[in-house]
């Protein structure tokens, strides 16, 4: 429909002399402002820029204090939509001054003429959604009004700064300055006392420059935070040779990266390294003076592991201590109570060496918290410190604060924001809020934005926005809306990500803790810049999963779901399964399939270190067998779990499960046994079930040999794996012995049925396909077998065997075989817990180090085995995310 008809059928409350009537309102005249503004026109729609400021710039028009700059090389962070643009201009620094962004703001605004569009100083005081004009009524501070189709709030995510929550601020006679609304007009500090509260990234990189003013600097630190020097200078060589041997392709690879700046993906972790190759590394990243390369380039379980972070925290520790002269001082400055990352790290320029001068003093409010503020200075638990000037580098309400404050937006029947985010930001992709149609948010929570390089995320959500603008303006629809389902899943997955990384175990802006009162959460997306575009991409080519489209004279559309139910890691292993468009692994014949696992393991990381390995063999069945011992290195004698290795009964042998039997021997604190048995089709049905046997019963009768404790054994296995360890409990029971204490069944193939749902569900596109399990079972089992309980135990007598874990994953044709054997046991009256892994494909626990949403899993298969061996649970920090529970089901 025109604008002029919407204008003209428009209800009252949008009509009136002073309304300016635009297809699409913009709050924010920043970096997200700008560009949307640029595209909004160029894609023909009228737009307005509101904006509370005198001009253009956002954050780099509010934090002019002393020291401002980027902490994403300038070279980076910059608009990249215009080639023309990049040509146009240069930045004189490695890392580009405040003053500097702001002219390249200022230099943009005029290139694209963007001024006569944008109302300064005017502040938007309600938006109130009208439902039946379906335009957004904007209220503003100058008393005009606003109507708009679409209303976006490009507000950015560090904009409105905390209040400090310390008492008598309005007591003290001396100056007060904020980091992030500093005056205009020059502030001399020369000669003065000055105060610093606060030491986050605003703190580091002023407290520099007001020490070389002040007459006395005191630097008041709640928690220290991890920096790094910034080097800065003209852009590094290496990086301008890079971009400019092919500027596109680099910007490219900075759209699909995780951070937004293009550094390969990390492959080795900690472990593999030794101690002066991660000194080495860290030494290199050091001089590098670059935040991004610190965060993801030294090993790749920095991020992921907390042992891994532990061990770049502790040289970054060091480096504090060689640079501070004072000990006490250096270890006040040391964090250690958040994971390297977890919390913003900061670029300094001399900020440690600025406390060897001795007119700066630390304050370690740790010992002495500020009691108040007085009209003379500062109160601590200790002291009085007289100052004449106080700054507040105490941070913003980030994420949901700039967009609150626009209070209030009320949405479709009259619902507040505030009030549908009391318990913490809900959104769709960090772009639109269920309940809001046709608002969106650049940079809102629950996208990458402050996890990332904002230049790239900033033009994506902005792209993504125009285009599906034009694309419903093409389709005649009028309205968008997100789902709640969309919503909810989003917010699953939000967690999931989060689980993934260590951000959740600081307390940071990133989780809302800076602010007292404020729901908790980690709001940024943890997922990363090109995990989430591919997303973002799917969503539209899903036909706008997620949403609810609407118009006039168009039959309204809603393709209602959840675009990610897959753990993140699951989809970035299924995702590069499927670029590596391999054949389907049946086509191989046996060999090939042996040949091709055996290449595919090489390339995984390698298991982490354990007490001892051991290789050796043990009498079969019928011959030899080879056999994997791992040792924990803890003094034994451990228990022992005799181990089952997955392969469908046709490949793999007693290393192929190596990252998953080191992890568990590390969890557990047992020996594993892993038992290379033979394999179809050269030995068909029973030699496995017959090889498990007997090798079972061999290790525990020679237990002791073997450093392992005297008594039962326990039984555990993956996939085929799984089976084989389910038949030899019966086996065990039937035959009278070896004793066993416990069984751990990992997506046990259970059952010859074919017909269950999660075989139809499941059946492609999870890597264990169903045709693929066809081919095991032919090669393994005749089909007058199939139904023998020694492949189908699921079929056998399940009285008297011993407790169980069963394991079974959401996104596995082997999912309700395993759910039914769980059940059955139960039934039996057998102890059993079932642990249902949401999200999680088949081989998702044995990926180690790869799929790493797979650890609390691990925790809890760890658990039951030391349960069975009468042990208590063992646990380490950061094991603690949130958890899938497993269920004790009734006998
Ligand atoms: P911040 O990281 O939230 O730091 C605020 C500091 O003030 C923290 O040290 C905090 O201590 C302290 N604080 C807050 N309230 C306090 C109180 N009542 N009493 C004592 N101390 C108090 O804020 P920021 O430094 O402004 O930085 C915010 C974010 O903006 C950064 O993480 C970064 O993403 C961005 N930024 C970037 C740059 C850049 O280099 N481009 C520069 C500045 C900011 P606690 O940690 O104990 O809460």
């Amino acid at each position: 429909m025109p604008e002029a008809m919407v204008a003209s059928s428009a209800s009252e409350a949008t009509r009136g002399a002073a309304t300016q009537q635009v297809d699409v309102a913009v709050v924010g005249a920043g970096f997200a402002g700008l560009y949307l503004l640029h595209r909004l026109r160029k894609a023909g729609f009228t737009s307005v820029v509101l904006e509370e400021a005198a001009d253009v710039g956002g954050t780099w028009y509010w934090n002019r204090y002393p020291g401002a700059r980027c902490d994403i090389q300038t070279i980076d962070y910059a608009y990249t939509f215009d080639p023309e643009l990049e040509r146009a201009w240069q930045w004189s620094e490695k890392y580009a001054t405040q003053p500097e962004i702001l002219r390249y703001l200022g230099f943009v605004a005029d290139r694209y003429d963007l001024r006569r569009d944008i109302r300064f100083r005017t502040r938007i005081t309600a938006a109130t959604w009208d439902q039946t004009a379906e335009r957004w009524l904007l209220a503003t501070n100058s008393g005009a009004t606003v109507s708009c189709r679409y209303y976006i709030m490009a507000t950015g995510c560090l904009s409105s700064p905390k209040p400090p929550e310390i008492d008598g601020v309005s007591d003290f006679k001396g100056e007060v300055y904020f980091t992030g609304r500093w005056p205009h007009e020059e502030v001399k500090l020369a000669g003065k006392r000055v105060a610093v509260i606060g030491t986050g990234s605003s703190g580091i990189q002023s407290i520099p420059l007001i020490a070389e003013q002040a007459a006395h600097l005191t630097v008041f630190q709640r928690t220290p935070n991890f920096a790094l020097p910034a080097h800065n200078g003209p852009a590094p060589a290496d990086r301008v040779a890079l971009l400019e041997s092919d500027r596109a392709s680099y910007r490219e690879q900075a759209r699909w990266s995780l951070a937004g700046v293009p550094w390969p993906q990390q492959t080795a972790v900690s472990w593999q390294l030794s101690d002066a190759e991660r000194r080495q590394r860290l030494d290199e990243a050091w001089a590098k003076g670059d935040l991004v390369y610190i965060l993801t380039q030294l090993w790749a379980d920095q991020a992921v592991d907390v042992d891994g972070n532990a061990l770049l925290a502790d040289l970054i520790r060091e480096k504090i201590r060689e640079t501070v002269k004072d000990p006490e001082t250096a270890a006040a400055l040391s964090p250690h109570d958040h994971p390297f990352g977890a919390k913003r790290p900061c670029l300094d320029t001399s900020y440690y060496a600025t406390y060897n001068r001795p007119d700066v003093t630390l304050v370690n409010l740790r010992q002495e918290p500020i009691r108040s503020i007085t009209a003379s200075g500062i109160k601590t638990d200790k002291r009085t410190l007289d100052v004449d000037v106080i700054v507040f580098a105490t941070g913003f309400d980030a994420m949901t604060g700039a967009i609150m404050a626009v209070h209030p937006i009320t949405g479709r029947g009259g619902k507040s924001l505030s009030d549908v985010w009391a318990n913490g930001p809900q959104t769709y992709l960090g772009l639109t809020v269920a309940g809001f149609p046709n608002l969106f948010m650049i940079t809102g929570p629950g996208s990458p934005s402050v996890l990332s390089n904002m230049a790239v995320s900033i033009e994506q959500h902005v792209d993504w926005v125009v285009d599906r603008l034009i694309a419903m303006r093409e389709a005649g629809f009028t309205a968008i809306e997100a789902t709640e389902t969309a919503q909810a899943g989003w917010a699953q997955h939000m967690a999931d990500c989060a689980t993934l990384t260590l951000h959740r175990l600081a307390n940071t802006w990133y989780t809302g803790a800076n602010v007292p009162g404020k729901a908790q959460g980690v709001m940024p997306y943890t997922g990363g810049v090109g995990p989430y575009r591919s997303i973002c991409n799917e969503v539209v080519s899903h036909d706008m999963l997620g949403f609810k489209l609407t118009g006039p004279n168009v039959a309204e559309q809603c393709n209602d779901g959840e675009i990610v139910r897959l753990q993140p890691d699951v989809r970035l292993v299924l995702n590069m399964l499927a670029d590596m468009k391999l054949p389907p692994i049946e086509s191989l014949g046996a060999q090939g399939t042996r040949d091709f696992v055996a290449e595919f393991n090489a390339s995984r990381p390698a298991g982490r270190p354990v007490g001892e390995v051991v290789d050796g063999t043990l009498p079969g069945s019928d011959g030899p067998l080879p056999y994997r011992l791992y040792r924990p290195a803890t003094p034994g004698p451990h228990p022992i779990v005799v181990y089952f290795h997955g392969g469908g009964w046709v490949f793999g042998d007693q290393q192929t499960d190596d990252p998953f039997c080191r992890d568990m021997c590390r969890r557990t604190g047992m020996i594993f046994v892993s038992v290379g048995y033979r394999h179809a089709p050269e030995h068909r049905f029973p030699t496995a079930a017959e090889d498990g046997y007997a090798a079972t019963r061999w290790i525990a009768e020679h237990a002791a040999d073997l450093g392992g404790k005297l008594g039962p054994v326990m039984v555990a296995g993956w996939s085929a794996g799984g089976n084989i360890a389910a038949v030899t409990c019966q086996l065990a029971r039937d035959r009278g012995g070896p004793q066993i204490s416990g069984q751990l069944l990992v997506c046990p193939v259970t059952d010859c049925t074919f017909d269950r749902t999660s075989y139809n569900d499941n059946a492609t596109g999870y890597f264990l396909t169903r045709s693929l399990m066809y081919w095991f079972w032919d090669l393994y089992c005749s089909p007058a077998d199939r139904t023998d309980p020694r492949v189908s135990p699921l079929r056998g007598k399940l009285e008297g065997l011993p407790q169980a874990f069963v394991v079974t994953c959401e996104f596995d044709p082997l999912r309700d075989e395993g759910v039914a054997y769980a059940e059955a046991l139960a039934a039996a009256g057998v102890p059993v817990e079932q642990l249902n892994a949401r999200g999680h494909f088949h081989s998702s626990f044995t990926m180690v180090d790869v799929v790493i949403t797979g650890v609390s899993g691990r925790v809890q298969m760890a658990d039951a085995l030391r349960r069975f061996a009468g042990l208590p649970p063992e646990r380490k920090e950061g094991d603690e995310g949130v958890r899938p529970r497993s269920v004790r089901l009734a006998a």
